[in-house]
């Protein structure tokens, strides 16, 4: 086989370029970073647990009606995606306070937000990922108003199905971050993961905050067992697939 075209490396993620020019690879790497890169690190086996969760959750929302750019996953650590043009929007959906939620505002960790939030922050590391208001993202010429409100429509669905099957694995979904590419037809699907890396999910059976963080805040905060957490997740995800 020909030497795979590299087209872009990101902190998580290899994209390279394949024989058809609709369809991309998404290689899942160990390397995990916090806090704007400053912190860096590796967690073992990372890569292929976030391909395998982030390949069950695109099956289970595609099984619903939502369009992801996932096409298959050939190997543990990665996918054949749709090339789409990356909407440099991080959509961010909070269910519970956490993060800079709670530093920006001093809500408590764990308010519940009800109905739920979603926030779009800019997608530009040189300028911190800030939060964006409709009216910053319009005169950024990031997306017009109809996509804005498509985005939003689109979370929060994506948010009511993740909800629902993370309480059958009895794991608490706090927030997550989505990002969403555009087809050459201009439809919006969803892209890049949905893993440990970039949700908050609370163990239910444990009451402990340290306890019962089971993503990227072991890591972010330095609580250990860091690995045996995304496994853990992994593990009641791959349960209830299995229980179809
Ligand atoms: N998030 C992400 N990538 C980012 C920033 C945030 O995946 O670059 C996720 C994060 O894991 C959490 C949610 O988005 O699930 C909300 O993050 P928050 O705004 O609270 O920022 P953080 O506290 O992670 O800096």
């Amino acid at each position: 086989m020909a030497e795979r075209q590299k087209l872009y490396e990101g902190k998580a993620k290899i994209i390279y370029a394949t024989n058809d020019p609709d369809v991309l690879i998404s290689y899942f790497k160990d390397d995990a970073t916090a806090f704007n890169a400053q912190k860096r690190g590796q967690i073992a086996d990372k890569g292929i647990v976030n391909c395998k969760v982030a390949t069950h959750l695109f099956q289970l929302l595609e099984s619903q009606g939502v369009a992801t750019h996932w096409i298959e996953t050939p190997s543990e650590r990665e996918m054949r995606v749709r090339a789409v043009k990356i909407i440099p929007l991080e959509v961010v959906v909070r269910n519970l306070a956490a993060g800079s939620l709670c530093k920006q505002t001093g809500l408590a960790l764990g308010t519940v937000i009800a109905p739920p939030l979603v926030e779009f922050y800019y997608k530009d590391d040189a300028l911190g990922d800030p939060l964006l208001t409709r009216d910053r993202i319009r005169i950024m010429d990031i997306a017009d108003e109809a996509q804005i409100n498509e985005l939003i429509r689109l979370a929060e669905e994506i948010n009511t199905i993740l909800q629902t099957f993370f309480q059958r694995c009895q794991i608490t979904l706090v927030d997550f971050k989505l990002e969403f590419g555009l087809d050459q037809a201009n439809n919006i699907l969803l892209a890049d993961e949905i893993s440990p890396d970039t949700c908050r999910l609370w163990d239910q059976a444990k009451s402990d905050q340290a306890d019962r963080v089971l993503d990227k805040d072991r890591f972010r905060q330095d609580l250990g067992q860091v690995a045996e957490a995304y496994q853990e997740v992994l593990q009641r995800i791959l349960a209830q697939f299995n229980r179809k």
